[in-house]
């Protein structure tokens, strides 16, 4: 038989190999800052159209390229950063594969222009999938300019396969993080179709985290810093009442390279240990640096994961360290009774000075008292106002109660005299009680065929996300207007989420008096809504619509009412009167689709009698 196996030609080993190190536009964006990093620039800006479906441009004033170099950088493992496979246990520079340029010039088309500093014209390459179609000489400043257009214009399942722009554009905010957050000392400048998005001057680590995440971010940062022989920690955490729904300011940088660690993640939740709310998680931005011989980069295309000699040792330094700022800076005990001294860390202590020791005194340590009394100090911070009324409770029920149960087709309830009978000496209720409370969770009712269980918590979201639902369409809200108004500070990105969707909120009865880079002004808000509340509900309304999977019918108006639902419903281990067991039940089957939550769970369940009867057996 013939001989079957060939060689692919370049350009589609190129396109295949593309995909390993380009899944999006970020990949693109990421690529290009690490080599003018690489290239020693000291400004770069970052020019974005259409979330780079159209453009991805770089420019930087780095050392550029010569001729041959700008004709070289296309080639597949042609790279000027390591020469055999030892320096890769040497690395200083963010690149090393030679690898990305290859694979974007497979995929885009893409255009280079670059010079070197003494050289008196410049190099300009235009490559449209891995073919040359022109080389010239052009006068252009010292330093590299790429520009990648059209990405995947020759693999249309790939562009097809993209997110919308608004999803595309925070992957690219969030690989501008990263590289902007590792390296204070460059100029950055980001601009999206046209508008600066981030400007973004050289200066220090505190300063560049503020300018990125909002003004009111720097009274929010606990600065760590340690240095051990094996690594040396720098950077800040987040207070722990500042403490956010999602994941989204958690960064650790090894050797100025972001890198994702859930173990290293886990030794700060350690240190955070009994000072955050549940479901919140600490902000961090921390530096480690170790020694490049003890790490290894290679083992991820993408490179955001690594592997660590010892990484038991860093998870005891880390975890140390960051217990120690936050004592330090009274945000945890300063006595650390339950510190688990297995985890102490090996520090060495052996080049560093003999110091004279000190005596700490904690002045506020009282020994009668329990330590739990100073952690619950902090706790407070984070503890809700107690809500006014049990009316705010039931935001927009009032409408809903008025109708009858028996709307409900599927359940009847049994007649109130038939019950009442049995409840009649008991003049001093409140109601006749229809209704009981089980664990402060469930709500069990009477019903003909048996009994009803409800979750009042999902049940109260219903009624309220119902509710919701109708103010925004049919745009009747009424608003309550507030005596002082709400500043709620969020960082610039956020800020942007809430301004898209700015008209729905107005419907449900928010009144914005200021929108500005990193404050929201607020003066009015949905009647019912207590202004305690208020930035909570944004918070987990930015988490919510950061989180949501927005080509699966994506649709602004049912996420904000979720959202808003989900925030103020009467949550579980909540005490309810019976009045308000019963305004509950009543304004559930009153609703639409009584019997989900608007995360499509079950609200209730209902036991017949015979079901019952048969456990009696
Ligand atoms: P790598 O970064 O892994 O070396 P790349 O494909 O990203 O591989 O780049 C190939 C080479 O092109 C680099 O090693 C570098 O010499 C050169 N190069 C790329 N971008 C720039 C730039 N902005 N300034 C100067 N040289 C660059
Ligand atoms: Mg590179």
């Amino acid at each position: 038989m013939a001989d079957i196996i060939q060689l692919l030609p370049d350009h589609v080993a190129n396109q295949i190999a593309a995909g390993e190190v380009v899944q999006r536009p970020a990949s693109v964006v990421k690529e290009l800052l690490e080599n003018a990093i690489d290239a020693n620039a000291t400004i770069i800006k970052l020019l974005i159209k259409d979330a780079g479906k159209t453009l991805v441009q770089v420019i930087d004033n780095g050392v550029g390229m010569s001729v041959t170099d700008a004709r070289l950088s296309f080639e597949r493992h042609a790279t000027s950063k390591i020469r055999s496979a030892d320096d890769l246990f040497q690395l200083h520079t963010k690149g090393f594969r030679g690898e990305a340029l290859a694979s974007i010039a497979a995929i885009a088309h893409v255009e280079l222009k670059s010079k070197q500093e003494h050289d008196d014209v410049g190099t300009q390459i235009v490559i449209e999938g891995s073919e040359v179609t022109s080389q010239e000489v052009i006068v252009t400043p010292k330093g590299t300019s790429i520009a990648v257009k059209n990405l995947f214009f020759n693999i249309p399942a790939r562009r097809n396969f993209l997110k919308s722009n608004p999803v595309e554009l925070r992957h690219i905010i969030d690989e501008f993080h990263r590289v902007a957050l590792a390296h204070p000392n460059i100029d950055f400048v980001m601009y999206h179709n046209g508008s600066e998005v981030f400007n973004l001057p050289e200066c220090n680590y505190r300063q560049r985290i503020v300018n990125i995440f909002g003004s009111k971010t720097n009274e929010k940062l606990v600065p760590v810093n340690e240095e051990t022989e094996v690594l040396k920690v720098s950077g800040f955490v987040g207070k722990p009442e500042y403490a956010k729904k999602t994941r989204g300011e958690q960064f650790f940088f090894v050797n100025q390279r972001f890198i994702k660690s859930a173990y290293l993640n886990h030794a700060i939740n350690a240190a955070f240990e009994g000072l955050l709310k549940d479901g919140t998680h600490a902000s961090y931005f921390l530096n480690l640096e170790v020694n490049p011989q003890t790490i290894d980069i290679n083992i991820h295309p993408t490179k955001t994961e690594i592997k660590f000699d010892d990484e038991q040792t860093l998870y005891a330094i880390l975890r140390a360290s960051v217990k120690h700022s936050l004592g330090q800076f009274s945000i945890a005990p300063v006595l650390d009774f339950d510190r688990d001294s297995n985890l102490d860390t090996p520090y060495n202590y052996k080049d560093k000075n003999a110091s004279f020791p000190t005596v700490e005194v904690d002045s506020t340590f009282n020994p009668f008292k329990e330590e739990k009394t100073m952690r619950s100090g902090v706790k407070t911070a984070f503890r809700k106002e107690p809500v006014a009324s049990w009316e705010s409770l039931y935001v927009g029920l009032e409408s809903k109660g008025t109708k009858s149960p028996n709307d409900f087709s599927e359940l009847q309830f049994e007649s109130e005299e038939q019950t009442s009978d049995m409840f009649s000496d008991d003049k001093d209720a409140e109601a006749i009680q229809n209704t009981y409370q089980l664990h402060n969770k469930y709500i069990i009712s009477n019903i003909k065929s048996g009994m009803l269980m409800i979750n009042q918590h999902r049940a109260h979201q219903r009624v309220l996300y119902e509710d919701f639902l109708k103010q925004i369409t049919i745009k009747e809200s009424v608003s309550q207007q507030l005596l002082f108004p709400v500043e709620a500070h969020f960082s610039p990105e956020e800020v942007e989420i809430i301004k898209d969707v700015r008209d729905d909120l107005e419907h449900t009865g928010f009144v914005f008096s200021n929108f500005t880079k990193d404050v929201i002004e607020i003066t009015g808000v949905p009647i019912n809504v207590p202004a305690s509340e208020v930035s909570l509900i944004f918070e987990q309304l930015i988490a919510d619509i950061q989180n949501e999977v927005p080509e699966s019918n994506f649709s602004a108006t049912d996420l904000l009412a979720k959202s808003m639902a989900k925030s103020l419903a009467i949550k579980i281990g909540q005490s309810l009167t019976a009045k308000e067991q019963d305004h509950l039940v009543n304004s559930l089957f009153g609703c639409k689709e009584p019997n989900i939550s608007p995360a499509n769970k079950p609200t209730f369940i209902t036991l017949s009698m015979d079901e019952l009867d048969r456990k009696f057996i």
